[in-house]
């Protein structure tokens, strides 16, 4: 495995026992502006912009804008902004493939199959994240092991396809989230308070009633979609070959 440039000893496993604070520390000064924080503005993406900027202030943050977001994500973003004197970079999905995909399949093609959906998450979110890390060499992001089963195996640094990612606080649980929000007066996603704890596009997110997990607000209607939007997990297998079936249709339709 190529490890990219980053120094021999801080390997996975050495990176894997640090804290959130040290972490973001050795990652900020090795990597500099070739390293960002990608978040949807969510609670546990606030821990680590909160940190990394306390850390080093120019610390770049990215966003993907998928262009069905709810009107309280541009909300947080501006108190982000605000508060921390910080940039935000808002990433968008090409514009002639959303046309293909919305013209061939319609709008809201997500609701009629678990590939459709997946097809939506990889015109908006996936392809757009892949075309902005270029800029980059590492990105920090705030997956939690104890989010969903398929987060639960989480490492806080691995190399994925040339880049580093890096979960600075995989080992968290909720309640240090709240504890650490709170105790730092953080700006919280204004959906939070209204029974959403993980927050996405504005058609695929729904609050939750006491006893489901995080994530059941999310494309709550599939049965077997993993929810996941294939930014953290790839799909695989039959899944995989529908997903580029599709997607080549709409690149095909293109103008
Ligand atoms: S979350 Fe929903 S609207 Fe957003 S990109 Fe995925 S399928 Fe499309």
């Amino acid at each position: 495995m190529d490890m990219g440039t980053l120094p021999a000893a801080l390997d996975p496993a050495s990176l894997e026992g640090l804290t959130a604070e040290q972490l973001l520390r050795t990652v900020t000064g090795h990597f500099g502006s070739r390293f960002a924080i990608s978040t949807s503005f969510q609670r546990d993406g606030m821990v680590i912009i909160d940190l990394a900027l306390r850390i080093d202030p120019a610390t770049r943050i990215f966003t993907l804008d998928t262009g069905r977001l709810p009107e309280e994500t541009f909300a947080v973003m501006e108190a982000v902004r605000s508060r921390y004197g910080a940039r935000v970079e808002l990433v968008y999905p090409d514009a002639a493939e959303v046309e293909a995909m919305t013209t061939l399949f319609g709008p809201n093609l997500f609701r009629e199959s678990v590939a459709q959906r997946k097809l939506c998450c990889q015109v908006r979110k996936v392809r757009p994240m892949e075309r902005k890390m270029a800029e980059f060499e590492a990105h920090a992001v705030g997956l939690r092991r104890e989010q969903s089963g398929e987060r639960a195996a989480t490492p806080k640094a691995q190399f994925v396809e040339g880049k580093w990612k890096f979960a600075p606080i995989a080992d968290w649980t909720s309640e240090q989230v709240e504890e650490y929000l709170a105790k730092n007066g953080v700006p919280r996603h204004p959906l939070e308070s209204q029974g959403y704890p993980s927050i996405g596009c504005a058609p695929c997110t729904r609050p939750i009633t006491a006893g489901e997990s995080e994530r059941a607000g999310r494309w709550w209607w599939e049965q077997d979609g993993g929810k996941e939007c294939g930014l953290h997990v790839t799909p695989e297998g039959r899944m995989k070959r529908e997903l580029d079936v599709l997607l080549e249709e709409v690149l095909a339709a293109r103008r």
